[in-house]
């Protein structure tokens, strides 16, 4: 039902969506759709999350998709977001293989709830993958998004066993996901089972939709963010305007890679290959200087 049903459209910083070891500095289309298999009653993007599918009409095609891609200004290549891609399965595949063919990358941002058959089949043509790791217990998510914990966890592990690229974000709700010891079993299960070098975002949440918590102070979120900094080496804060976790630092020698104001992107330390000038450490595997 929609397939072809764009709802927006635009050529975003890869770092907005958020990934902030793919490509950094450079920009990458970004396509969605509406409609979504969750009912997250936070939904920050619940305009075209929680839309109806009635009365939409097509209004582009993958070939039309690919051609922008390849002509949009310092562009890595498409990104499926603002929306769930999973529930937008036959678009993604025809235009993800369109993009591949011209030598671009696919990301996909995704809360990760999905079968495994389709996941596999997905792996085959998506890159690069952010997926919302909404907190680390099952009653929020049965009662804050209508989904279940486990699959989620089992996308991650899926997604991660394939080698695909992989960032989570976890957006931190005062009294909801926000104590100390959920953040470290969500940041040591992450190292242990997927690997210490995931990034993982966390990010401010603003009330929206059905819920009404206030917004998450920066003092929680720069708790959290050195809670999980010990269990992980590449830990960030989005949607704030503090100072903690905005730039990279190499997981090995602990210089500065690259220095984040806002989407101000600055590159330093960093060889061609996206290794550290210092010790050699491979930072960014997806890299060319912007
Ligand atoms: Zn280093």
């Amino acid at each position: 039902m929609t397939y072809g049903v764009i709802s927006g459209h635009s050529l975003d910083p890869v770092e907005k969506k958020p990934l902030y070891h793919f490509f950094p500095g450079h920009n990458i289309l970004s396509i969605g759709s509406y409609g979504c298999n969750l009912r997250c009653d936070f939904c920050q993007n619940w305009h075209i999350s929680q839309k109806s599918a009635d009365n939409l009409s097509a209004d582009t095609s993958p070939d039309k998709i690919a051609t922008e891609a390849v002509s949009s200004w310092k562009n890595v290549g498409l990104a499926f977001t603002y929306n769930e891609p999973v529930i937008w399965f036959e678009f993604v595949r025809d235009t993800a293989v369109r993009i591949k063919e011209k030598g671009l990358f696919t990301t996909m941002v995704s809360n990760g709830y999905v079968n495994r058959e389709p996941l596999k089949e997905m792996l085959g043509f998506i890159d690069a993958f952010n997926i919302d790791l909404k907190a680390f217990n099952e009653s929020f998510y049965k009662k804050l998004t209508g989904a279940e914990f486990e699959p989620v966890r089992e996308s991650l592990k899926q997604i991660a066993k394939a080698g695909k690229h992989l960032e989570i974000t976890t957006l931190i709700i005062p009294g909801r996901n926000d104590s100390v010891e959920e953040m470290e079993a969500e940041s040591k299960w992450i190292s242990e089972e997927l690997g210490n070098e995931i990034p993982l975002h966390l990010s401010r949440y603003y009330p929206m939709y059905k819920r009404n918590d206030p917004i998450t102070p920066q003092e929680t979120l720069d708790n959290l963010f050195h809670t999980a900094s010990r269990n992980l080496k590449y830990v960030y804060v989005g949607n704030s305007a503090g100072d903690t976790g905005q730039d990279t630092a190499c997981g090995k020698c602990g210089r500065i890679v690259t220095k984040r104001t806002g989407y101000n992107i600055r590159i330093m330390n960093i060889d061609t290959s996206g290794k550290c000038t210092g010790c050699g450490n491979h930072v960014y595997r997806y890299f060319t200087f912007p």
